[in-house]
């Protein structure tokens, strides 16, 4: 059966009314439910569509898979890992770290597995979030949307493509099963997973055409493996770890500073230079590995196999969008094309157009999505005027371009934490952000953000969503983050009080 509204059908069966509902098990679900639980919240639930926790360290298996900033700062503070084996440590270590947080502190047992939460309405005489899924229906105080910014692959709307005859996959929904030893493949785009996946399956390929609409700037990465004897003692010495937690941290705030300051940036920008000088030999190639804008502007990708793997004879680089598919040949703007049996898309997610936008509804029935317009905006990148009671984590306006998602969700827990608290003491039922405190936030936002990288660095990039309005950066330092966060602030928010007939009364702020 499917609906006016676009979601999928539902067979309901059963209504569960609980505190918290979490959509995702990811690491946003799991480090919320873990905080909730913390700030009192018993009754939880997290609904997973999928059937095993995780979420992109779960989806992406494609080869040469890992982090790109240090793993001590890729976790959360309150489960530190002395054991990764490597500074960036590889998507199965990090998948099987998410694993054992969720079961250390008791989450995998709340998690709703193979559920989908096709649609979550406000209800304003309830005070309570009604949400379907493809199972249950649940009623809940708090919802909070974990879905994640980077989980729905982007495919690129290509002429032809439908019709190749070959294999197509996108990198984030990886088939192992295709056999690539042998194979002519073309690899569209080169972002972030394909500065991964490429070395990794270059030397099996025949042949590897990529087809790069932009060129990257790419640093080497300090990567290395961690020795045992190291391990042992950050096992042993937990301050150790800290202080090498809060150096990493402070490299990577060195980093964002620049981007906040692009003069600064030529200096790093200079070693992305020597670095594709060092490594790619052949003029022509460089030149078309060259980019035009400021490192920064777009994701800075690291690697030491990237470049290398581009100047192996059996790899062709086309400085090009692919304009088409026609029969097995992918064709790009400039003319050059390939014939291949395999296209494997490189090509990014819906991060600013998330899908979860389309299935929360106001009290009224009117989507999130629409409030946004194409255009995403929260309080602090987490709540939204007209949404009562939800949070949006790793919201919009959050994205930092050099920090671990693990800091930025950390401050928002902090927040949510400290929100669930004093809506308890105060015997809140609603609490709604004032539009004007969030039309000023974001007023905030979009005053400070032209100075930087991100809007001044002259690329197109993913932070600009489809008005082509930054919706995705902070333009400031992780620290403020923490420090606009740490703290819930009442009197940004409209509340209703519980009447004690059950029924919610407005109370203004
Ligand atoms: C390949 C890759 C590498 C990355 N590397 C880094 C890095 O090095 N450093 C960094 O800071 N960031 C990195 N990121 C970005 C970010 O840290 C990760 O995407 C991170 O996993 C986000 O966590 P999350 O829990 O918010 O979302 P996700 O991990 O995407 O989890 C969301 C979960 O929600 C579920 N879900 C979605 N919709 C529904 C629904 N309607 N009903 C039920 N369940 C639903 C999904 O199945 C999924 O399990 C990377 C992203 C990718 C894709």
């Amino acid at each position: 059966m499917s609906r006016t509204d676009g979601t999928t059908a539902t067979v309901t069966r059963e209504t569960h009314e609980v505190e918290a509902l979490i959509i995702g098990s990811g690491l946003s679900g799991i480090g919320a439910a873990v905080k909730l639980r913390e700030a009192g919240l018993r009754d939880l639930v997290l609904i997973e569509k999928a059937d095993e926790l995780g979420g992109t360290w779960r989806d992406n298996t494609y080869p040469g898979c890992a982090c790109d900033v240090p793993s001590a700062l890729y976790s959360y503070s309150f489960a530190p890992n002395p054991g990764w084996t490597r500074a960036f440590a590889a998507q199965p270590e990090i998948r099987a770290y998410l694993h054992r947080t969720a079961a250390a502190y008791g989450i995998t047992p709340l998690i709703r597995f193979g559920t989908e939460v096709v649609r979550a309405q406000w209800h304003a005489a309830e005070a309570r979030w009604h949400v379907e899924t493809s199972r249950d229906r649940y009623s809940a105080r708090f919802l909070i949307s974990a879905a994640g910014p980077w989980h729905e692959p982007l495919i690129p709307e290509i002429p032809g493509l439908a019709d190749f005859s070959g294999e197509v996959f996108h990198s984030s929904r990886w088939r192992h099963d295709h056999e690539l030893a042998g194979a002519r493949v073309a690899v569209v785009g080169s972002g972030a997973s394909a500065v991964q996946f490429v070395p990794a399956i270059q030397s099996r390929v025949a042949r590897l055409d990529l087809f790069q609409r932009t060129a990257q700037w790419v640093l080497p990465k300090p990567d290395h493996h961690v020795p045992g004897a190291e391990r042992r003692l950050l096992r042993r010495f937990p301050a150790a770890q800290r202080a090498l937690r809060s150096a990493e941290y402070a490299a990577m705030e060195t980093l964002g500073l620049g981007f906040r300051h692009p003069a600064i940036l030529r200096a790093v920008q200079k070693v992305g230079t020597l670095h594709l000088k060092a490594t790619v030999k052949d003029p022509r190639l460089r030149r078309a590995l060259t980019p035009d804008y400021t490192l920064g502007c777009k994701r800075l990708l690291l690697s030491n196999t990237y470049y290398p793997a581009l100047t192996r004879p059996n790899v062709t680089v086309h400085a090009t969008a692919v304009e088409a598919v026609r029969g097995n040949r992918v064709v790009g703007a400039d003319g050059t094309g390939a014939d291949v049996d395999t296209i494997i898309l490189g090509t990014g997610f819906h991060i600013l157009d998330m899908p979860i936008a389309q299935r929360v509804f106001d009290a009224d029935g009117v989507r999130l999505g629409e409030h946004w317009k194409g255009s995403p905006d929260a309080y602090l990148g987490t709540t939204v005027s007209g949404f009562p009671n939800a949070f949006i984590l790793l919201g919009p306006h959050l994205g930092t371009g050099h920090s671990s998602a693990f800091m930025v969700l950390e401050a928002q827990l902090e927040y949510l934490a400290g929100a669930v608290r004093h809506f308890r003491s105060a015997g809140w039922a609603g609490m709604d952000v004032r539009p004007e405190v969030q039309a000023a936030f974001n007023a905030e936002v979009q005053q400070a953000l032209p100075p930087t990288v991100y809007n001044s660095g002259g690329c197109s990039s993913y932070y600009l969503d489809g008005n082509g309005r930054n919706s995705f950066s902070w333009p400031w330092s992780t620290g403020r983050m923490r420090r606009r966060l740490a703290e819930f602030d009442p009197e940004a928010y409209d509340v209703t009080l519980t009447s004690g007939v059950g029924r919610p009364v407005p109370a203004g702020r």
